[in-house]
């Protein structure tokens, strides 16, 4: 496959629909990949399968449409490519890069993993998860918007989950083995998955992927500070009138649209937005806050 000189792409998980948050993201990667005349793609990550709403995946992809975001080729849904995570953690398995654990999630998340199970290996045949050996090299990462990041994997975050206790493979290893599958060269995303940036590029290298280009675009927050997610319940975006919508992200984002574009057709506002996409424009923030504008 000739690897193309920019492939972005907007990876919406299904458990909600578009929501304004989830719209200036989208907005962000589609203007970054057409200002530099590159492909954008869209995967639905559907992997969570209890997490997913029923009806979401269409309904964003509508919504996408209704604003007059075309994607470039076909659509892929995590949930139908379950073999080639598989393949690679088999990879990771063989070279002993991980190892089962049984230590309940209730007790682990959001907690840098202490590694028992590296050293207490359980009876093979309870459920387990497989995580990811790390260790204490420094990760460098140079985000477009956030600048130099570093991260000691083992002191940040410990071993981390490859495949869930339930089966489910995690986001981190689907996410890279797509990429690198996809073709992506170019990610441009919320500044909340930041922080798995490292995870991420660990595995690239690991899996021997190409790392691509990161650019992380700030939150949008609300009123009392709260990043609007699917999970805080942020109302979905109503796409009959986009062009308000469209507008207002690219205000937050600092792109200084002209007025006329208020009361211009689609083609004519991407057209502009395309053209003028600047992302040394974006506010050096990690928070939006839209009452603000
Ligand atoms: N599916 C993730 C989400 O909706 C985004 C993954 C990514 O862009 O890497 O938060």
């Amino acid at each position: 496959m000739t690897t193309p000189l920019y492939r972005g792409r907007f990876a919406p998980s299904p458990t909600g629909y578009l929501h304004f948050g989830s719209l200036l993201t989208a907005v962000g990667s589609f203007l970054h990949a057409r200002h530099h005349q590159g492909e954008w793609l869209v995967r639905i990550e559907d992997l969570d399968i209890p997490r997913n709403v029923q009806g979401a995946s269409a309904a964003i992809l509508d919504t996408l449409i209704q604003l007059g975001m075309y994607w470039d080729g076909e659509v892929w849904y995590q949930s139908q490519r379950l073999t080639h995570y598989q393949t690679a953690l088999a990879c990771l398995n063989t070279r002993q890069l991980t190892y089962p654990c049984i230590c309940p999630r209730r007790l682990t998340t959001g907690m840098i993993y202490s590694g028992y199970c590296r050293t207490h290996p359980p009876a093979s045949f309870l459920a387990h998860a497989i995580r990811l050996k790390t260790n204490t090299d420094i990760i460098r990462i140079n985000d477009e918007i956030q600048g130099e990041i570093r991260q000691n994997l083992a002191d940040s975050v410990g071993d981390f989950v490859l495949k869930r206790r339930d089966g489910i493979f995690a986001y981190q290893l689907a996410v890279v083995v797509d990429d690198a599958a996809q073709g992506i060269t170019h990610i441009v995303r919320g500044v909340d998955l930041l922080d798995n940036t490292p995870r991420q590029c660990y595995l690239q290298t690991l899996l021997q992927y190409p790392t691509p280009y990161y650019a992380h675009l700030p939150l949008i927050v609300d009123t009392t500070g709260r990043k609007l997610s699917k999970q805080n319940h942020a109302p979905p975006i109503n796409p009959t009138h986009p062009i308000p919508l469209l507008y207002q992200v690219l205000k937050l984002l600092g792109q200084q649209p002209p007025l006329f574009l208020y009361n211009s057709t689609l083609p004519t506002f991407w057209e502009w937005a395309i053209a003028h996409w600047d992302t040394r424009k974006i506010p050096p923030t990690q928070t939006l806050n839209p009452m603000t504008v």
